[in-house]
């Protein structure tokens, strides 16, 4: 009984006690939910989920408050921030940058350095009638001697692109959280050096088609809870790349860190706003449909669609789901981990 009530109680307390801010890149709107904190915690809540380049007056100081849902960036901020005067710049080449201070914009020489919210846990929780699921996903870098397999945890800033699939995942009430990420030891030594050895001039692009999926899967260990967790595997690229991938076997996404190197600028930020922001975004919501156990469909202007159908370049603009994909997504969401045959299969649905 005592354990109840203390159970009971936390829940309470996170409910009241958490501050929340969610980014929505693409409508550009925020959700917030925040009492009495000081200037530069929120500034670094916002720097941390939308990638922004955030540069605050030194010494400004006070307290912001305030909790609303679907407000456009600046309306949001103007609420926040009172009778302090910002500048929000959206760029495509640089990403956007807000500066905050009082008086004179030259004043604002302070970076914000990033607030990152707490790591996750599935939470099952009513948002305006309806129960959002919230699913933890853990990120590990490959580590390793050669280049080609080595990821840089510094180097990716992957809370912005989870922003833009939890935009495309709103629609099913899922939400995916990161957790902090961990370093990953390849599982198979020769596999290292083979994955290494497709980079060589000489390697004929058929070899490389023929064999990268086989060494892959020798490279990644079998995670203990394959199955029972989302995991996102990093990988520095990829010889034949694509935007990232699902492998079933190993219940997790894999994606080369620098497909889309050229998005990335010096501080290490995807930038948002610019095509291929969207398109990473889209290609993980799409590859996390495969982990919540959905098939390739044909309809265009759905995330799953198969990418040798899709009219037009690129990956999207499909971000549709339709009301059965979004049963049987949250069917296996409500597993707590993705579709992996023979540990966690699929759901059944319509029956
Ligand atoms: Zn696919």
């Amino acid at each position: 009984m005592l354990r109840l009530v203390t159970v009971a109680l936390l829940v309470f307390l996170h409910a009241e006690g958490a501050d929340s801010l969610v980014w929505h890149p693409k409508a550009r709107t925020f959700d917030l939910d925040f009492r009495e904190r000081p200037l530069n915690e929120f500034l670094g809540y916002i720097r941390s989920e939308t990638g922004w380049e955030v540069r605050v007056e030194p010494g400004l100081s006070q307290l912001v408050d305030g909790k609303f849902r679907g407000k456009p960036a600046a309306d949001a901020i103007r609420l926040m921030l009172g009778r302090t005067q910002f500048k929000l710049v959206p760029r495509t080449q640089g990403g956007t940058r807000l500066t905050v201070y009082s008086g004179n914009i030259g004043a604002a020489t302070q970076e914000v350095q990033a607030v990152v919210q707490e790591a996750a846990a599935f939470e099952e929780v009513l948002v305006e009638g309806e129960l959002q699921i919230t699913l933890p996903v853990k990120i590990h870098y490959f580590k390793s001697k050669y280049a080609s397999i080595n990821a840089d945890p510094n180097a990716t800033d992957l809370r912005p692109l989870f922003a833009g699939m939890n935009e495309i995942w709103e629609i099913a009430n899922l939400r995916f959280l990161l957790n902090q990420p961990e370093l990953l030891r390849a599982a198979d030594a020769a596999a290292e050096r083979e994955f290494a050895n497709l980079f060589t001039p000489d390697v004929p692009k058929a070899f490389v088609r023929q064999h990268q999926a086989r060494i892959l899967h020798k490279l990644l260990p079998d995670l203990p809870d394959r199955g029972k967790a989302f995991h996102i595997v990093l990988i520095y690229t990829m010889p034949d790349a694509y935007g990232a991938v699902y492998l079933p076997a190993k219940g997790v996404i894999l994606m080369p860190q620098v497909k889309f190197a050229k998005l990335i600028d010096p501080k290490g930020v995807w930038k948002d706003g610019s095509p291929v922001f969207y398109a990473q975004s889209n290609i993980l919501a799409h590859e996390m449909g495969h982990a919540l156990s959905l098939n390739h469909v044909a309809t265009q202007g759905n995330l799953m669609i198969d990418g040798r159908l899709r009219e037009g370049f690129g990956i999207g603009p499909g971000v549709g789901l339709s009301v059965e994909q979004i049963e049987k997504a949250r069917k296996q969401a409500k597993t707590k981990g993705p579709y992996v045959p023979g540990v966690n299969s699929k759901p059944n649905v319509g029956e």
